[in-house]
């Protein structure tokens, strides 16, 4: 039996608004302007890391999109893993490193550059970064697809960004609304209801 696999060509129609659930958004950033920002990323990662051999470490689940732009646009030797970050429930005693769900890499003496698919207030990347430091990296900076500079609370800084949005709450480009959203090329913008 011959199974005809001729792939259906994909063209996403770019929404001017969506609904996920019980929320409505509407398109923010389309996805040419993400992909030039994304460009101009990979370009400065491939400035700082060449000859380096940079292991990036991207943060699931959101950051798997980003991730992936990322790599195809990056032509320097180099390495990716994923990690989870569990939930932290304030008492720390489970210890920080065993809060970083999937390492199973040595970075000892290895360049790591966390990808995030966006940093808000910060607490996420700051306990990161504490559990990475306990593995003695030559060094660890933070590269992020969105970042919100009105919400962010840690003194960090956050070295490479593609794009800094307002505090709004934004979905497509990996992030979600409780699951749905990931799929969607292009960021969108919560529609906020009058009071
Ligand atoms: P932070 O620890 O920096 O406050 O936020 C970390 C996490 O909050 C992000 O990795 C992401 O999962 C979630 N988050 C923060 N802002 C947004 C947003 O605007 N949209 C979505 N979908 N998630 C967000």
């Amino acid at each position: 039996m011959i199974v005809n696999f001729a792939p259906r060509p994909i063209h996403w129609r770019p929404m001017s608004r969506i609904r996920l659930h019980d929320l409505e958004f509407e398109l923010f950033i389309p996805e040419a302007e993400v992909n030039a920002a994304v460009d101009r990323l990979a370009g400065e990662l491939r400035d700082k890391y060449d000859g380096k051999r940079p292991l990036f470490v991207g943060v699931l689940n959101g950051a798997f999109f980003f991730a992936a732009e990322l790599m195809k646009r990056l032509d320097i030797e180099c390495e990716i893993t994923f990690v989870k970050v569990a939930s932290y429930h304030g008492t720390s005693s489970t210890g920080k490193v065993s809060d970083l769900i999937g390492l199973n890499e040595r970075l000892e003496g290895r360049h790591v550059v966390v990808l995030e698919d966006i940093v808000d207030t910060g607490n996420t990347v700051k306990h990161i970064l504490d559990a990475l430091h306990d593995h003695h990296p030559a060094s660890v900076s933070i590269a992020a697809l969105l970042f919100k500079p009105e919400a962010y609370k840690q003194s960090i800084t956050i070295d490479h960004v593609a794009v800094r949005i307002p505090n709004d709450f934004v979905v497509g480009s990996g992030l979600d609304h409780d699951g749905l959203g990931r799929n969607l090329p292009g960021i969108y913008r919560i529609i906020k209801k009058d009071p």
